[in-house]
C-alpha cells in the first residue's frame, strides 16, 4: 500500500486515475490526518462530512479527467467558499458564510478537485508568523516552538505535515513564499493579474495575488496550471491563453543569465543565509547558468514603500466592515456612529488596527503627497530596476527570508523586526512580477531555509524551470517525525 504521507500531489493524482486508489480513500487518509494533527491549529474550519460526499460523488463519476481529479484540498481562509463560513483569521468575519465562490478555488473544483477546510491565517492576511489570527496562532510542524510563518501560516503548516496534499496562499509581501520558507516546501507568487482576486477577501488590491503551496516543483507547476486563467469578473486580470505549466516543465537550464543582485546582502545578514545564497549560485554555475552581478538600486526602499502602500489600501478595504453588511456586530452604542466605532473596536485585532491607522495617517489630506503619493513614485522605480535588470538576465536569485523560522512570541512586540522579515518578499509585489521559494537547505539547528527565484511578468515557467532544475541538484527531501500526532 502506498504511504500517501510520502507521495507528491501528481503522484496521487495518478494513483487516483489509474484506480490503485478511490478519491474516498484518500479523502479519509487526510480527514485522520487532520484529526491526528488538531494540536498545529492549522485549520480554523473542516468540512469533512461534505469532502466524504464529494469524494464519493467523484469515485462514481465516469471518464473525468481533470488535472485534479479526486483530490480533497484545504485553502487558506482567505478565499470565500460557497456556504462554507470564511473568516480572514478575523473576529469580524467569525461568522461570515459567503453566498459565493472564489474564481480560483472555483478553478480547482472544475479540475476535479474538492474542499477539505479552511486554513488558519494571520488576520487579514496582515503578518508574518500567523501570530495575530483571531483564532489562535498556528505551530510550524518542524518544531513545537516555531512559527510557521505568515500570513499564510495554516496553509504552510498543514501542507508540511501532509494535512493536505497541496494549498493555496494569498501573497501581498511575501505570504506565500515566507511560510513556503519556514517550512521547506515550495510557494510561488504569480504575476500580478495571472489568478484572478474575485472572491478573495481584499487586504491591498494592487499587491495581493493568490498562488500555489506545494511539496515540490513539479506539483506547484500543475497547481498554478489549475488554479490560473483570464476571469472577467477582475478587472486587473490577464486576458491571455492558459499555460501548460506541468507539460513543459524541464530542467534544461543551459545558457540562462542568472542576476545576483548586490544590494540583497543586507546589513547584519546572518552566515547561514549568506551561505545558502552562495549554494544556489554554485548550483547554477554548475548546472551550465550563468551568473552575473547586478544592481538593483532602489531594493532599501521597498519595504517603508510597501509598508505605506499596502496599509493605505487596506484601510480603504477594510471601511466595509462595519457591522452593517458583513460579520460581526456590537451590541453596544447609542446610534449608528457608536455602533460602528465599538463594531469596529471590538472586531478588528491589534495589528489590523495599526495598519488602518497608519493607512488612514498616509492618506488623509496634508500627508497625502508626502507619503502615499511619494510611495507610489518610489514604487515605479523599483520596478524600473527590475525592468532595467530583465534586459540582462533571465532570472534573479536572492535569499527568500533574512533567517529561518522564528520561534513563538519572538517578534510579537516588535512589529519593525516582524516586517523586516519581508525585506527580500516585498520587491516583487510592488513591480508585480513572479517569485517562487523554494528549500535550499538548513540552519545550524536543521529548520529550513528557502531561496527564492524572481522573473519578469509572465516568465512563470521560466522560474518553475529553473526551480525544478535547482531542486533536484539540491536534493531536499523533508522528513518529519510527525511529533504532533
Ligand atoms: N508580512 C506582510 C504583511 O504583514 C505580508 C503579508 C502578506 O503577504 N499577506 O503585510
Amino acid at each position: 500500500m502506498t504511504d500517501l504521507n510520502k507521495s507528491s500531489l501528481k503522484e496521487i493524482v495518478n494513483l487516483i486515475k489509474s484506480k490503485k486508489i478511490s478519491s474516498l480513500e484518500v479523502t479519509k487518509h487526510f480527514i485522520k490526518n487532520i484529526e491526528k494533527g488538531k494540536n498545529l491549529n492549522s485549520f480554523i474550519t473542516t468540512c469533512f462530512e461534505k469532502s466524504m460526499n464529494s469524494a464519493k460523488e467523484f469515485d462514481s463519476k465516469k471518464n473525468f479527467d481533470g488535472l485534479l481529479s479526486g483530490i480533497p484540498i484545504a485553502v487558506k481562509d482567505l478565499f470565500c467558499t460557497k456556504n462554507i463560513k470564511t473568516t480572514a483569521g478575523s473576529k469580524i468575519l467569525e461568522n461570515f458564510v459567503p453566498t459565493y465562490e472564489s474564481t480560483v478555488t472555483d478553478n480547482l473544483w472544475s479540475e476535479g478537485a474538492f474542499l477539505l477546510g479552511k486554513l488558519n491565517c494571520d488576520e487579514f492576511a496582515m503578518g508574518s508568523s500567523n501570530e495575530t489570527s483571531y483564532f489562535g496562532n498556528t505551530i510550524n510542524p518542524v518544531g513545537k516552538n516555531l512559527v510557521p510563518g505568515g500570513s499564510s501560516g495554516g496553509s504552510a503548516s498543514a501542507l508540511a505535515a501532509s494535512l493536505t496534499p497541496a494549498t493555496i496562499g494569498t501573497d501581498t509581501g511575501g505570504s506565500i513564499r515566507q511560510p513556503a520558507s519556514f517550512t521547506g516546501t515550495v510557494g510561488l507568487k504569480p504575476t500580478y493579474g495571472l489568478c484572478s482576486r474575485w472572491g478573495i477577501v481584499a487586504f491591498a488590491s494592487s499587491l495581493d495575488q493568490a498562488g500555489p503551496m506545494t511539496q515540490n516543483v513539479e506539483d506547484c507547476a500543475l497547481m498554478l496550471e489549475a488554479m490560473s486563467g483570464y476571469d472577467k469578473k477582475d478587472s486587473t486580470s490577464i486576458n491571455k491563453k492558459k499555460e501548460n505549466y506541468l507539460k513543459n516543465l524541464n530542467q534544461k537550464i543551459d545558457g540562462l543569465k542568472i542576476g545576483i543582485p548586490k544590494e540583497y546582502r543586507v546589513e547584519n545578514m546572518p552566515k547561514e543565509i549568506n551561505d545558502l545564497w552562495k549554494k544556489g549560485i554554485d548550483i547554477l554555475n554548475k548546472s551550465g547558468a550563468k551568473i552575473i552581478d547586478i544592481s538593483l538600486p532602489h531594493t532599501k526602499y521597498a519595504l517603508p514603500t510597501y509598508y505605506i502602500v499596502a496599509p493605505a489600501e487596506a484601510s480603504s478595504n477594510l471601511a466595509r466592515y462595519d457591522g452593517v453588511k458583513f460579520g460581526y456586530r456590537s451590541s453596544k452604542g447609542n446610534n449608528l456612529v457608536e455602533m460602528y466605532e465599538s463594531t469596529r473596536g471590538e472586531g478588528f485585532g491589534d495589528e489590523v488596527k495599526r495598519r488602518v491607522l497608519i493607512g488612514t495617517y498616509v492618506l488623509s489630506s496634508g500627508y497625502y503627497d508626502a507619503y502615499y503619493i511619494k510611495a507610489q513614485k518610489v514604487r515605479r522605480l523599483i520596478k524600473n530596476d527590475f525592468d532595467q535588470c530583465f534586459k540582462n538576465v533571465d532570472a534573479i536569485l536572492t535569499p527568500s527570508t533574512p533567517s529561518s523560522a522564528f520561534k513563538i512570541g519572538e517578534k510579537t512586540n516588535d512589529p519593525i523586526s516582524m516586517y523586516l522579515n519581508d525585506v527580500f518578499t516585498v520587491p516583487a509585489n510592488l513591480a508585480g512580477i513572479p517569485a517562487i521559494s523554494i528549500p535550499a537547505g538548513q540552519d545550524s539547528e536543521g529548520h529550513p531555509l528557502g531561496i527564492q527565484l524572481i522573473s519578469k511578468a509572465l516568465d512563470e515557467q521560466k522560474i518553475l524551470n529553473i526551480a525544478f532544475a535547482m531542486e533536484k541538484s539540491i536534493g531536499h527531501k523533508q522528513s518529519l517525525n510527525r511529533w504532533w500526532e
